[in-house]
């Protein structure tokens, strides 16, 4: 939103009719759309994200967290990652496109124990993940240990859901058949969660040939679509249903629920149901001259009712609409009303193809894959990311992906993990190099099958195995919700030597 935002202002910033701060707590700007292409090696993961510094040259670029907004004294405050230290930035005008951020609350264990594709880290940490778990699995001889390490569960058949499920899918057939001759193809296990009917929604009510396409191509993969089931915990081994069944895998990517950002709770200003901040069709937060918001944070009312969807291409629309209209404000002329009313979607299937619609015109097959990719171009927002993504589409089927896990140690020193009550831990005599320290709920300690004692908030266990010979004496069940952090060996040393 605000880069085409910013970039219907330069004419009158160059003319000096507007002077423009664009502040981020990222100096990079993420292009969601090519996300499972980078999480499955066909696209280098710095493809998909522009430097502010490109996108906003020679304009004032604030990189920090906004952390309040006084809309009376119209002045920011953001702080700096460093050190917390804060800067003032003074408004006239204030455009709000923060986005949405995954909602933590969705289900038990979404934020200790699920991978997301919103922040940027989260996708470069997926895919090293995903990468790795193959190496793991190609020397793991334990069939079950095997089957937990080569399935993936993913929360969600919408078009990001969908996505990432046919990449997956197509990059585990290529991986099996180059790189991995110790895994059968058939091994690895893709499991979509959908709790509707159908999947990919947005496009199978207007258009059943496209979502009959669609299903009938995901079922000659290896992919299984789940309907009317939706995950309801998230442990470090196994997902949850709500049909009662458990998943063993140590993957699970969630796609469903956007947050808004908790500094909208701070602000007087009216909300729709979502959380969204509601604008009236001119994209002024409701009652309010010099407050504007568009994209995914804003509930903007689409021209032919209810509200826009959390689109890329309806958030372009909105940065455009917004400078006009600020610059109309100035002008003391008239604001426009909103009238853009969708450009068409597509979805790809992998293995070049596609299903979409443009202009209401539904197209599948190679065709809309082409499409697709033509548009993905035409959207990225800067050329030096068009090149280098057209020049890796272009090279990646002769020189092949890029399936470097670059998983550093320090990722994961402290993990924080979630646990059903009943769930093992730890398990007595198996191999072992971290150590658990408890924050909430309560579990219970048995030697040869018979309990020995309790933990509870603040206890800690796992060390003896760490500091020893590797190999757990206890095992450590859940017996309520139970929420830890895990720290790995190398840690473990350091507190001790910090503490002798
Ligand atoms: C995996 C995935 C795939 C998607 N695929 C598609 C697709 O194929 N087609 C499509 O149309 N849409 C797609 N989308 C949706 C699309 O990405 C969004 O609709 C679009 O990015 C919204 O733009 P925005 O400007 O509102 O927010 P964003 O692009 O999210 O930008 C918000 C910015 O605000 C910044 N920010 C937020 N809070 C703060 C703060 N407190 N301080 C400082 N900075 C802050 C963030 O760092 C970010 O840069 C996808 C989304 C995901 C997650």
């Amino acid at each position: 939103m605000t880069i085409h935002a910013v970039r219907s202002l330069r004419k009158s910033i160059r003319k000096g009719i507007v002077e423009v701060s664009v502040i981020d707590r990222n100096n990079y700007h993420v292009f969601h759309g090519l996300v499972a292409e980078v999480l499955t090696g066909k696209l280098s993961p710095g493809d998909i994200v522009s430097p502010a510094r490109k996108l906003f040259k020679g304009l004032d670029f604030i990189n920090g967290e906004i952390e309040s907004v006084d809309f009376n004294a119209q002045e920011v405050t953001t702080t700096r990652l460093l050190d917390g230290k804060r800067f003032k930035i003074r408004f006239d005008h204030l455009i709000i496109g923060m986005g949405s951020t995954d909602d933590l609350g969705k289900y038990p264990g979404v934020s200790e124990n699920t991978f997301r594709l919103k922040a940027y880290p989260d996708v470069v940490a997926l895919r090293n993940h995903i990468i790795s778990l193959f190496e793991y699995a190609s020397i793991e001889a334990d069939p079950a240990e095997r089957e937990e390490l080569l399935t993936f569960v993913i929360a969600g058949g919408n078009y990001a859901g969908i996505e990432v499920a046919v990449e997956l899918d197509e990059f585990a057939a290529d991986l099996t058949r180059h790189y991995f001759p110790q895994i059968e193809y058939e091994e690895v296990r893709i499991i979509v969660l959908h709790s509707g009917a159908f999947i990919l929604p947005e496009l199978g009510e207007r258009f059943p040939g496209l979502l009959k396409y669609a299903v009938k191509k995901i079922g000659a993969t290896n992919i299984k679509i789940r309907y009317n089931e939706r995950i309801q915990s998230a442990t470090p081994v196994s997902a949850r249903t709500n049909q009662g069944q458990e998943i063993s895998t140590r993957t699970i990517i969630s796609c469903v629920g956007n947050a808004q950002s908790p500094l909208f709770n701070q602000w007087e200003v009216e909300r729709h149901e979502s959380g969204r901040l509601l604008t009236d069709d001119y994209f002024r937060l409701v009652g309010k001259d010099n407050l504007w918001a568009g994209g995914d944070c804003a509930a903007a009312p689409h021209p032919k009712g209810g509200y826009c969807p959390p689109l890329a291409i309806y958030a372009m629309k909105a940065g455009v609409k917004i400078s006009k209209n600020i610059l109309r404000t100035i002008r003391k002329k008239p604001l426009a009303k909103y009238q853009f009313t969708g450009l068409g979607d597509a979805c790809t299937l992998a293995n070049r193809r596609a299903v979409g619609h443009l202009y209401g015109v539904p197209f599948s097959g190679w065709p809309a894959w082409v499409a697709w990719r033509v548009f993905m171009f035409k959207y990225l927002p800067i050329w030096e990311k068009k090149i280098r993504t057209t020049i890796d589409w272009c090279i990646w089927p002769f020189v092949g992906r890029d399936i470097a896990s670059y998983q550093s140690d320090k990722q994961l020193q402290v993990k924080e993990l979630y646990f059903e009550p009943g769930q093992e831990v730890i398990v007595e005599g198996e191999d072992g190099n971290t150590m658990f320290v408890i924050y909430e709920g309560e579990a219970a300690v048995f030697q040869q099958d018979r309990e020995i004692g309790r933990l509870t908030k603040g206890d800690y266990f796992g060390e003896l195995a760490v500091l020893g010979n590797g190999r757990r004496s206890a095992t450590v069940k859940s017996l309520s919700r139970l929420r830890l952090l895990e720290i790995r060996k190398h840690l473990v040393n350091k507190i001790k030597k910090a503490l002798e």
